[in-house]
């Protein structure tokens, strides 16, 4: 790319964050630009569209009655944004100098883009185990999931057995949440004590249809197109061990993609987070704004990351209109 030619605004990721930027900005005159990044494993699979290209039922967006598969939707909202003109390019930025205006992107080909504002929407990825038949299960709806809230209520988990594995407090959350569903929630960790606060073991530990493994992993799922069980080792004895269920939630933490950010002086929160100043889209740096996953390690759900998009293509809009830039 590099050229002489300064964008007004280029928005960094396209999951629902950065397609609601896109044609919120697009439909403001604004011209977008949208690194839609390349499909890499870092370690788990990111995709162009974002988290939502790995799981089947979308059934809590507003809109769609009868449900949608994540990709689908994806693909519904590029096509809206390259409907007002959004512009596309297929490439992960890799760093970003915001030490002057225009900024520079510099991208994976070595190609650097020059732009007056950014809009950060890179998400953040769920951790998973690694193992081959987790992530073939949990792309092909066999049951397999790593977000509780997003997939629980679904009619496969109904007073079923269901797994949960992680010790934080995402994955207490995960399972407290579970126990209104499963018939019981097993929750695998590793350790034989864990890192979630007092309250939020309390919570899952005095469940009646909840049971704890403690010191075991999971090294294999099984099942064919549905999960059927998963083999656990024991941490301390080696031991192998086959524990049936219908359904296994990964709550072992995200890992927001901010890698790219490195030396650029945006603040990131303790978690690694983008910072954001107040109630707003605005980061530490003025022109630069950050929307959905990347910024939230709160929700993390497909309509508050769309939400935050707009919000940031509308504090863009403004902050480019008080510099003079329509
Ligand atoms: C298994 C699973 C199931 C889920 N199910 C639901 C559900 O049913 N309902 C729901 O509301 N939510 C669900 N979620 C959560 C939802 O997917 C996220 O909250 C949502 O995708 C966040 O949107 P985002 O735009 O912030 O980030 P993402 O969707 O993660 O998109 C980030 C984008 O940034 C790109 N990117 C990353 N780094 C770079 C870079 N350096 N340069 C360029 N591009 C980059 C990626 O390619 C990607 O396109 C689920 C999540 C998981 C993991």
């Amino acid at each position: 790319m590099s050229s002489d030619e300064v964008e007004k605004v280029v928005i960094i990721g396209s999951g629902p964050a950065g397609w609601t930027a896109a044609i919120y900005a697009a439909r403001a005159n604004l011209d977008p630009l949208c690194c839609i990044g390349i499909p890499r494993q870092d370690p788990a699979p990111v995709l162009p569209g974002g988290q939502l290209m790995l799981t089947t039922e979308v059934e809590n967006y507003p809109g769609f009655p009868e449900g949608v598969t994540g990709p689908d939707m994806m693909q519904l909202f590029q096509k809206q944004a390259e409907r007002f003109g959004t512009r596309i390019l297929s490439r992960d930025v890799t760093s970003c100098d915001f030490s002057q205006r225009p900024f520079t992107l510099t991208l994976n080909d070595g190609s650097t883009v020059r732009t007056e504002s950014v809009i950060l929407a890179t998400g953040a990825t769920a951790n998973w185990l690694g193992l081959e038949n987790e992530l073939r299960l949990a792309t092909s709806g066999g049951g397999v999931s790593a977000c509780a809230v997003c997939d629980g209520a679904l009619p496969l988990f109904r007073d079923q057995p269901l797994a949960v594995v992680g010790g934080g407090d995402t994955a207490m959350e995960e399972a407290s949440y579970l126990t209104k569903f499963a018939s019981t929630v097993h929750v695998i960790h590793r350790r034989d004590e864990f890192r979630a606060s007092q309250t939020m073991t309390e919570r899952v530990l005095e469940a009646s249809n909840s049971e704890v493994h403690w010191n075991k992993q999971v090294v294999d799922v099984i099942g064919d197109t549905m999960i059927e069980a998963v083999e656990l080792e024991d941490t301390v004895t080696g031991e192998r061990s086959r524990l049936e269920v219908k359904g296994l939630f990964i709550a072992i933490g995200h890992s927001p993609a901010t890698g790219f950010l490195e030396g650029s002086g945006i603040t990131l929160d303790d978690s690694g987070y983008v910072a954001l100043e107040g109630r707003n889209s605005h980061t530490n740096i003025e022109g630069v704004f950050a929307a959905g996953d990347v910024a939230d390690s709160v929700y993390r759900q497909a309509v508050t990351a769309a939400g935050m998009g707009c919000s940031a293509a509308i504090d863009c809009e403004r902050w480019l209109a008080d510099q003079g830039v329509h």
